[in-house]
């Protein structure tokens, strides 16, 4: 099966039963062997390949991360590799990259992971790593106080978990499940085209999992939403993490049962049936109406890919 090329690589070992080991973790982070990723606003630090359209991620050294006077104690721990070597992330502020002396020839320019995936800039190591660390990034961005009592947590394990210092109360890193299913009746597939996409833009029907729902369920219901049509059997084909800012996206084959659109012109611009022969042209670029597909990094892409050579 085609994988997608966002976070399916799982090239560190993340050691989770050694992260709640205090001493164990500063020694990690303490250690010259040790390896740091930059997020500035949480994009990647990638030193540019030979051409304009490669790129691998910058890590730097425990000696660099001092010389730039950033904390290393802050850094979030993504793992070991093969030999052993610890490999953390440091997420900055934009304001700090820039207030840094000696920084701007490490962190300028930036550019976001979402760019830099669709552009297919980073080898699928890279991308995964990058968008474990953006995912975890913005999790302790947004988990700074505690949604029990409303005071300071602080971060332990190696950045896997914060605690509160008032109530006690445990957070951990979420992460958010969305189905995206191809919808078939056997010989075409719904695609859409949302508001905000660019324009002639087509993809796949997609939706949060709702608290109390399974994976099927919450495919019937978003395609009964948004389309009108009833789904029958669902399959699960391929799932990808969408680290922006921290979904799972399940894909799933959903067998229609009937065939009368009614669109939801609120949350959709357009939805309609399209032939295999329709995606094909719009996965190689060549439509007669100039209508695209989601590209390779996405799993919308590989949905439809399979429906194509499923024909
Ligand atoms: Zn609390």
């Amino acid at each position: 099966m085609a994988r997608p090329t966002l976070g399916t690589t799982l090239l560190l070992d993340r050691a989770s039963a050694r992260r709640p080991d205090a001493a164990w973790m500063s020694a990690q982070r303490a250690n010259g062997a040790s390896r740091f990723m930059i997020l500035v606003d949480l994009k990647p630090v990638i030193s540019p390949g030979p051409d304009r359209n490669s790129g691998e991620i910058r890590w730097l050294s425990l000696r660099e991360i001092e010389a730039l006077a950033l904390n290393a104690e802050d850094a979030l721990f993504l793992g070991l590799d093969a030999e052993g070597r610890a490999h953390f992330a440091i997420a900055i502020t934009d304001h700090l990259a820039r207030a840094t002396p000696g920084a701007v020839q490490y962190f300028r320019p930036a550019v976001d992971l979402r760019t830099l995936a669709m552009q297919g800039v980073l080898t699928p190591e890279d991308q995964s790593l990058a968008g474990q660390a953006r995912a975890l990034g913005q999790w302790h961005e947004n988990a700074r106080c505690c949604g029990k009592c409303g005071s300071a947590t602080k971060a332990k394990d190696g950045g896997w978990r914060r605690k509160c210092w008032a109530c006690g109360a445990e957070w951990f890193p979420r992460t958010d499940p969305v189905v995206i299913m191809l919808v078939t009746d056997g010989e075409r597939c719904i695609l859409a085209h949302e508001h905000r996409y660019v324009a002639k833009m087509y993809s796949t029907l997609a939706g949060f999992i709702e608290h109390g729902e399974d994976i099927e369920h919450a495919v019937r219901r978003e395609v009964g939403e948004e389309t009108g049509i009833r789904v029958g059997r669902v399959e699960y084909h391929a799932s990808q993490p969408w680290p922006f800012p921290h979904s799972l996206m399940i894909g799933c084959i959903a067998h229609a049962e009937t065939t009368n659109l009614e669109v939801d012109t609120a949350e959709l611009a357009d939805a309609r049936w399209f032939s295999r022969e329709e995606v094909r042209a719009m996965l190689e670029n060549r439509h007669p109406d100039g209508l695209t597909a989601p590209g390779r990094h996405a799993i919308a892409n590989i949905l439809l890919r399979h429906f194509v050579d499923e024909g």
